[in-house]
């Protein structure tokens, strides 16, 4: 599969502008339909009185990984409403192709499989990774066998069984950067996938810079919302082949109604990008200026995470926030906070996490699009110390009323 021409990063320019990809990619043919909305394919089997024709078809599949012409057979093999939401992806990362799983975590399962059927069982990865990612690189449940590294070990970290070198940039959750052109250098032939979940191919196309695999978790900003889950995997047409190959054996299919949520989810995307990272920008601003935040985390490429360290208890933020959520979960239209030492990177071994700058104070914010004053407004006072009016013997009006 690795031959030296496949090696080479493809990227696949738009001939239109993003904005405009991200409400008509994968909806091409809507108009040719007589349709406006794209529709929902909810089969699960398709009717065909050509049982030799569907035999090729099925060896074509099982020999190349490659797109069946035609109706999919089976729903485990394709589907057309996720199908159009993998067209609209790819185009929005500048890919060939993007195959799209359950979730985040079924979208990374894939590509490790992938690799280690090929006998490439070595992962080299840079922290901090999600923490369930760092989880499933460590735990050895898939028999991948992990060495963990700076960007500067990774040339020397690789191994003739290396398969995959792993980063995400902006990290989850500190927001550290890695130079996606650098690192890619260092990788030489082996695969680098980059967890663009947190910039989005609205701020970042890690293929540009070098990258063969974008990875994303659709479930934060793709979706945007809040209530679709799903995975992505951005890549050349070689690569996606041997994925839904992988997917068509293992299971961890996109539900249609996730991908036509999906697919609805895109087309606002840069329009929500842009407006939560302003707030996002100006929150980190008066953040920096706060005298109780020791440290305030938010990237270059910008975006609408900010996280920060504060010098008080972060639990009581947390239990403070009124119109901020508290709860796991980032990329959504209303703003989430949450502690990633207890919540997101709990999984994760506690000197690995301390080591990544993962801290106890470290709390992680993801700006949603509300107004920016009623933002400041709610972190002022979950930030303040409790009322001076509280009598002793009452009940503080900042503990948590048990909604
Ligand atoms: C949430 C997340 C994942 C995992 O995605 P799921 O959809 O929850 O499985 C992977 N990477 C990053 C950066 C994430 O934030």
């Amino acid at each position: 599969m690795d031959t030296e021409a496949s090696i080479l990063p493809s990227t696949t320019p738009r001939s239109r502008a993003l904005a405009t990809e991200a409400v008509h990619a994968g909806r091409d043919d809507l108009a040719a339909l007589g349709l406006h909305a794209p529709p929902i394919d909810l089969s699960t089997t398709y009717p065909s009185y050509d049982s030799r024709g569907e035999a090729e078809r099925i060896d074509a599949f099982a020999t190349t990984g490659a797109r069946l012409d035609g109706p999919p057979v089976y729903a485990r093999l394709d589907n057309p409403t996720t199908a159009r939401f993998e067209t609209a992806l790819a185009r929005l990362e500048e890919t060939a192709s993007a195959v799209s799983f359950a979730s985040g975590m079924a979208a990374l399962t894939a590509v490790l499989l992938a690799r280690a059927s090929m006998g490439l069982r070595h992962v080299v990865a840079v922290r901090p990774l999600y923490g369930c990612s760092d989880h499933l690189l460590g735990a050895g449940l898939l028999g991948t066998e992990v060495t963990w590294t700076d960007p500067a070990g990774i040339a020397g970290a690789i191994r003739p069984d290396t398969g995959l070198v792993m980063v995400e940039t902006p990290a989850n959750p500190t927001l550290a950067e890695v130079d996606i052109r650098a690192l890619a250098h260092s990788c030489g032939s082996v695969p680098l996938l980059v967890d663009n979940t947190f910039a989005t191919p609205v701020l970042q196309r890690p293929v540009e810079h070098g990258a063969r695999l974008v990875l994303h978790s659709a479930t934060k900003y793709l979706g945007g919302h809040g209530d679709v889950m799903g995975g992505v995997v951005a890549c050349d047409e070689e690569f996606a082949a041997r994925l839904r190959q992988v997917r068509f054996a293992t299971g961890g299919v996109l539900h249609p109604m996730a991908g036509y949520l999906l697919l609805r989810g895109l087309s606002t995307l840069p329009v929500r990008v842009r407006a939560a990272s302003t707030s996002a920008a100006e929150l980190c601003r008066r953040l920096t200026a706060d005298p109780r935040i020791a440290r305030v985390h938010y990237p270059k490429v910008g975006g609408a995470m900010v996280s920060f360290e504060v010098y008080g208890d972060p639990h009581r933020v947390i239990s403070a926030v009124r119109l901020i959520t508290p709860a796991v979960s980032l990329g959504s239209v209303d703003t989430l906070i949450q502690h990633p030492a207890s919540i997101s990177h709990r999984i994760v071994d506690e000197g690995d996490r301390q080591a990544a700058g993962v801290g106890d104070r470290l709390l992680r914010m993801s700006v949603g699009l509300e107004d920016v004053e009623d933002l400041w407004a709610d972190l002022c006072q979950a930030l303040s110390d409790p009322p001076a009016r509280t009598v002793a013997g009452t009940v503080p009006e900042w503990l948590p009323t048990g909604r």
